[in-house]
């Protein structure tokens, strides 16, 4: 069975007070909400990571949204896995397209980045996903198989098998526009097919990959009642308590 897993990525949101506020609502409504074999998950900026942590009494996990690919040393600014994982966090979102595009970060180094969080013990959100650009010149294919080539087919399988994927549409991220459950589910079938080919049957059937790119309550269910979508990474809802929780359910 896989794991059904809803993680907010709060981005670069919320000071450090917005963020215990909204985590203590989050927490309080899905108590009574979340069923008992689902994972709720909240990425958040490093500075809340250790107070969300103490605070979510395994109800909700919590994520970070980035962590640096060495595992210590002269890299003023950064953080690393090792100091991720100090925090109590379990998860952290790796390769997300703000950082591809933003920070340039390429499939080499994310894989580096990859490889250090399962050293340290935190399970990778791993992200892929197209532009527009690539869905509509039909290259979307290729490209989704060349990040998951370049960023993940490295580990063993062992490895590969602790690691959630999260298909994000760079096109749906932010936008309002929604892959249609169709769209996703064919890509999603599509990267199970593509881990199949690289690792068998068994470790494809239990890898869980979430849909992302303007996911909210109202088109939550549909897309998570596809055959091969296995919950979501959540944006701009994850910064309602009331939308993150109804996602969650
Ligand atoms: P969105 O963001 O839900 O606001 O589209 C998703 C993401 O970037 O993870």
């Amino acid at each position: 069975m896989r794991k059904k897993i809803v993680a907010g990525n709060w981005k670069m949101n919320l000071d450090y007070s917005e963020g215990i506020s909204l985590f203590s609502e989050i927490i309080n409504m899905v108590r009574d909400e979340k069923n008992g074999d689902q994972i709720a998950v909240i990425c958040s900026p490093f500075i809340h990571l250790n107070s969300l942590s103490q605070l979510s009494a395994g109800i909700v996990k919590i994520g970070a949204q980035n962590c640096h690919q060495k595992e210590h040393g002269a890299y003023t600014g950064e953080i690393s896995a090792k100091m991720v994982k100090s925090t109590g966090c379990e998860y952290v979102i790796i390769g997300h397209s703000e950082r591809r595009q933003y920070f340039a970060e390429s499939d080499s180094l994310l894989a580096e980045k990859t490889t250090i969080a399962l050293q340290n013990n935190l399970t990778p959100l791993f992200c892929i996903g197209e532009t527009l650009d690539e869905r509509n010149n039909g290259s979307y294919y290729q490209v989704l198989e060349s990040q998951l080539e370049n960023g993940v087919f490295g580990l063993s399988a062992e490895d590969f098998s602790k690691v959630v994927l999260a298909y994000e549409p760079v096109w749906a991220i932010g936008t309002g526009l929604t892959a249609t459950p169709e769209q996703a589910q064919d890509i999603h079938a599509f990267i199970r097919a593509k881990i199949d080919a690289k690792y068998g049957m068994n470790v494809a059937d239990n890898t869980s990959i979430l849909y992302g790119g303007s996911c909210n309550p109202k088109n939550a269910a549909e897309l998570f009642a596809q055959h091969d979508i296995d919950g979501g990474l959540i944006g701009g809802a994850s910064l309602k308590s009331r939308d993150f929780v109804d996602i969650v359910k």
